[in-house]
């Protein structure tokens, strides 16, 4: 663990490469409507290793979720069984939760 956190706080300060692309996801609260922790380990384990300049967001709900879906490069908002994908700053569509994740990962392999 503390080699681990010692390589986030080189991330951090921009002194190590990132060798996958960033994952960022919210700590869940009773809000979180989709399952958000199984989700993002699904999607982790699936990265292309060639988009690690990409950051990517997986966030619990639609309420906060979408502030920080549109500031990273791809992101969703989980809502009641789906969630709504943003690119960019846009919100894009809707997308079921059985498919978020291979949805996900589609928009993700296009990504240049
Ligand atoms: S994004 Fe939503 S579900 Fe996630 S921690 Fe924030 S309020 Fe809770």
């Amino acid at each position: 663990m503390e080699i681990k956190a010692g390589y986030d706080i080189l991330e951090a300060l921009g002194l190590h490469r990132r060798h996958e692309a960033e994952l960022i996801s919210c700590p869940t609260c009773g809000r979180c409507e989709i399952d958000l922790v199984d989700i993002v380990e699904k999607v982790r384990q699936r990265l292309p290793g060639d988009k690690k300049h990409l950051q990517i967001a997986i966030m619990g709900c639609v309420v906060n979720g979408p502030g920080e879906a549109r500031e990273v490069d791809i992101g969703i908002a989980g809502g009641k069984g789906f969630g709504f994908l943003f690119k960019k700053g846009e919100k894009v569509r809707k997308i079921p939760e059985d498919r978020m994740v291979d949805e996900l990962l589609e928009e993700i392999a296009h990504m240049t």
